[in-house]
């Protein structure tokens, strides 16, 4: 039997194929630009002889809707799956759960509804999480589907970690408070990292750092969120790719009073033209290196604000948790950026922090230790797998029905 796990984004749709009972990859894919002009298709698969084959397409894809229908066509074309009587169960990664939900949920009718509700808070994601849902539940009306939210990992966090100090009544009406997100990935490094020290998650603080073209940093204690760097949405916190994270709230009543921008423009500028882009004019880490590397002024505090923040987290949830014993980096730049790693560590050893810089030049697959020797908190890189993550949440729901 298999495990077929679902994550659509707003223009793309990533799916995996697990092999029960050990979770095995049997086949990868992703269908990017859905709703361009050309959308491109990928299936990675192993053939009946065991070896590694590609299927990459060009085609129009014009909604979400197509997409799965492809990527049915596709897992059954390349014999990764015979048919639909094979799913044991299919997981969903759904970005926003709101209050509802605290773990992965067996979908039903009440449950796509609270989903629905909840689009308001997610615009871009929940629509598309739920389309995913639909034709799934279509396609595969008596397989079990489960829903894995981002959100559900912070909702540990306690009241006085997630409200806003706004008027009470935003948080009655309208549900302002901070929800967090890359939940699945934060809890998932958390367990590797624990697993991989041979010590009990329930007895470890841990600073789970996920740096990727979005990035948030999670406190978590005992296993437990206690608090995150995003908020009612994920532009709060830590400097991104092209999100600018945390700023003085005037600064737009100033923009909109000075130059007349509209509501809209301001939100695009801060999601869409900020962060790295808006101080270097570039949002990919690789290029900001290199360019700082060549002395480019722009890319170097780029560069060096993305870090300095960082630090400035890590500080703040060592308050936060009383002290930590393991800080965790993962995402595209958390796990391969040893510069980032470096910059954020760098002069913390007052703290316990003390990282070995040959140790992080280092690289290998799996996870890494680069602390130093005579550093008492731990520094791990841990590979993030979300998809896997879903589909053990997703086994471990379908286990107990
Ligand atoms: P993600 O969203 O987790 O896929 O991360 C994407 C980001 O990871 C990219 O925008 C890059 O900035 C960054 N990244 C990927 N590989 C590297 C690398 N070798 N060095 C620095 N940054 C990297």
């Amino acid at each position: 039997m298999k495990i077929l796990v679902l994550n659509s984004g707003s223009s793309s749709l990533k799916f995996q194929l697990f092999e029960l009972p050990d979770l095995t990859v049997i086949a990868s894919g992703l269908i990017e630009r859905i709703g361009g002009e050309y959308s491109s298709v990928r299936l990675t698969f192993c053939d009946s002889a065991g070896a590694e084959q590609v299927i990459k397409k060009n085609m129009v894809v014009p909604e979400h809707r197509p997409a799965i229908a492809i990527m049915s066509e596709l897992l059954l074309e390349s014999g990764a799956m015979a048919n639909v009587q094979e799913l044991a169960g299919i997981g969903h990664r759904v970005v926003h759960g709101g209050e509802f939900f605290h773990e992965p949920t067996l979908i039903d009718r009440a449950v796509m509804e609270a989903i629905e509700e909840l689009v308001p808070l997610a615009p871009l994601h929940n629509p598309a999480n739920l389309i995913g849902i639909r034709v799934a539940m279509e396609h595969a009306p008596t397989v079990p589907q489960v829903a894995v939210f981002d959100t559900a990992f912070h909702q540990s966090i306690p009241e006085h970690g997630y409200l806003y100090a706004l008027p009470y009544t935003l948080y009655e009406q309208h549900k302002v408070r901070r929800y967090g997100f890359h939940g699945t990935s934060h809890d998932y490094v958390a367990k590797q990292a624990a697993e991989h020290l041979g010590m009990v998650l329930g007895e470890l603080n841990i600073i789970s750092l996920h740096l990727g073209n979005g990035a948030s940093a999670a406190a978590i204690q005992g296993g437990q969120c206690i608090d995150t760097s995003m908020g009612l949405t994920p532009l709060e916190g830590l400097i991104m790719g092209t999100r600018s994270g945390d700023l003085d709230p005037a600064i737009l009543f100033y923009l909109a009073r000075e130059t007349g921008m509209t509501i809209d423009e301001l939100d695009d500028m801060l999601n869409k033209k900020s962060g790295l882009k808006g101080i270097c004019g570039e949002n990919d880490m690789r290029t900001i290196t290199e360019l700082a590397e060549q002395g480019n002024h722009q890319a170097r505090l780029a560069l060096t604000m993305f870090c300095y923040r960082l630090k400035k987290y890590i500080g703040a949830y060592i308050a936060a948790l009383g002290g930590v014993d393991c800080i965790v980096f993962t995402g595209g730049i958390g796990e391969n950026s040893a510069i980032v790693r470096q910059l954020s560590c760098q002069g913390l050893e007052r703290l316990g922090i003390g990282l070995d810089v040959e140790n992080n030049a280092f690289r290998q697959e799996g996870i890494l230790e680069v602390q130093g020797a005579d550093s008492p908190v731990k520094i791990l890189v841990v590979p993030t797998d979300e998809e896997l993550e879903i589909a053990t949440q997703t086994l471990q729901v379908i286990q107990n029905l």
